[in-house]
């Protein structure tokens, strides 16, 4: 099987979040079992280069039509991972991608918009025909609307699309102009059956075109494309899920545990299994020391997270009060995109500045992640919603116990130690419903009571966590199936 994936991340080069790990881990697993994988990417100013090896220009001319002007581009290919990369770079006064960042600007719309556009028209000039596009979020959702109401009709027939929503929080909304930039007819198009969004007059929903033009669309967990079809979490994508209910579908996302393992970690000071548990404790010691946390007898609760609304940072910080005042430390590295609560953890930072027990480190670290994961008992993630969630499955794998809120992802793969139905050995953490201070704590204060008062349990839960097979085994077996389904 052929598959090109067209993306707007993929780790390690290009990764903010969740979809950087997925497209990069999913690729892999298909590379691997000798499937054709390549990665469409912007070449972005700010890729962490290092990650890839072998750059060179493989197509010095592509001319991509935008509006009413036609913009150079080149597109460059290399190797990362073992994941052969295809990067398009416009030479234009626009410089879509060279602002130092890979999200957060005015003109976010137009510049994937673009990057939809150039992609599709390089495989189109390029004769490039595989069997599977891969299209993820609202950034690329252009790509199957351009294939079937424009390359269609100049004979691209053979491929089929499979679309992959990671959040339906981030939907693409915007104008006409978005679809005449890309060279499509708004007043095909500008229907509710298509890209008008059901709620807001006159409005172009990107993600609702990649879902009705898509072949099969996927969400990263069972749970969440339930959430989405039947309750306010699909912030208005609801009824067209449902009209398009026999081509959408979970697949719950995997870890490259080909990195993110306690095993193999090239990072981690002192590599462990489950077999090998006390050899975890070297990183405990060493995450205290990076810290510049007292060493005592105490469980260190952390978050890993981006601090935004969907992450819960009003019960992020409620966490930090609960763990301190339960006798534990408290470790926090978190990024933040919104100024306001950039500004909120800050203040927090400054607050418990000098307190021996907890830090808080404010910003994207990857090192320090693994560290964090391999040092950690406890790992509290208390979601407004969670479309999959990866840190609950590297905590898992790390022996790290997830606290967690049951929503999404977090609910198909965290089983309470108390209320679970599910066997001991597939129970590995504390799971709370209300997303309130009191339903976080109803979770947490019983991980850190087991902490305290039943080590040989707690150790226990820890390794049910590392039993768990998370991998990406599963889930590109499942996504080979949906591609298997939809190509001719
Ligand atoms: P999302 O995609 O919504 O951010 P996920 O749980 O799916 O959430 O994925 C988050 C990924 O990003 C994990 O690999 C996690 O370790 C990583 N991550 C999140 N915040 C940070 C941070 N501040 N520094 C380093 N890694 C982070």
């Amino acid at each position: 099987m052929h598959v090109v994936m067209i993306s707007s991340e993929c780790a390690p080069a290009a990764k903010v979040g969740g979809l950087g790990d997925v497209v990069h881990g999913l690729s892999r697993e298909l590379a691997l079992r000798g499937h054709g994988v390549q990665v469409i990417l912007p070449k972005y100013d700010c890729l962490r280069y290092h990650h890839i090896r072998d750059l060179e220009v493989m197509l010095q001319d592509l001319w991509v039509p935008f509006f009413n002007e036609w913009i150079h581009c080149s597109v460059w290919r290399g190797v990362m991972d073992g994941i052969e990369v295809w990067l398009i770079e416009p030479h234009s006064p626009q410089n879509f991608f060279h602002r130092g960042v890979f999200y957060g600007h005015q003109d976010d719309v137009a510049r994937f918009a673009f990057f939809s556009r150039a992609a599709m028209e390089f495989l189109y000039k390029a004769g490039i025909r595989p069997d599977i596009l891969h299209v993820h979020d609202w950034q690329t959702a252009l790509c199957p609307v351009l294939l079937y109401e424009a390359y269609q009709a100049l004979g691209w027939h053979q491929t089929r699309v499979c679309y992959t929503l990671h959040n339906v929080g981030h939907q693409g909304f915007t104008g006409e102009q978005t679809l005449r930039q890309v060279g499509l007819n708004p007043t095909r198009l500008m229907n509710h059956g298509q890209l008008l969004d059901d709620s807001r007059p006159g409005c172009v929903n990107l993600m609702k075109g990649g879902i009705v033009f898509a072949n099969f669309t996927t969400t990263v967990s069972p749970r969440y494309m339930e959430e989405i079809r039947h309750s306010p979490q699909g912030q208005g994508l609801q009824r067209i899920l449902n009209v398009h209910g026999g081509k959408v579908g979970g697949v719950l996302n995997g870890v490259d545990y080909g990195t993110w393992n306690p095993e193999v970690d090239p990072i981690i000071p002192s590599r462990y299994t489950a077999d090998n548990l006390p050899a975890k404790f070297a990183n405990k010691e060493a995450l205290r020391r990076r810290l510049l946390l007292r060493d005592d007898f105490k469980p260190i609760v952390a978050v890993v997270s981006r601090l935004d609304q969907q992450k819960g940072p009003d019960l992020i910080r409620h966490a930090l009060f609960t763990a301190l005042g339960h006798g534990c430390q408290y470790v926090l590295l978190g990024s933040a995109s919104e100024g306001w609560i950039n500004d909120q953890f800050w203040a927090l930072k400054r607050q418990v500045n000098d307190h021996p027990d907890c830090h808080l480190e404010i910003g994207y670290d990857e090192e320090l992640s693994r560290l964090i994961y391999a040092g950690a008992d406890l790992l509290v993630i208390p979601s407004l919603y969670e479309p999959c969630g990866l840190t609950q499955l590297i905590a898992m794998k790390y022996g790290v116990v997830p606290v967690v809120r049951a929503t999404g992802g977090l609910a198909d793969t965290v089983f309470d130690a108390n209320h679970s139905d599910r066997p001991f050995e597939e129970r590995t953490g504390y799971v709370f419903n209300d997303f309130t201070r009191e339903g976080l704590d109803s979770a947490l204060v019983r991980g850190i009571g087991l902490w305290f008062r039943y080590p040989e349990y707690f150790r226990q839960l820890r390794v049910n966590g590392m039993r768990q097979d998370y991998s990406w085994n599963r889930p590109a077996q499942d996504y080979l199936n949906i591609y298997t389904h939809i190509r001719p």
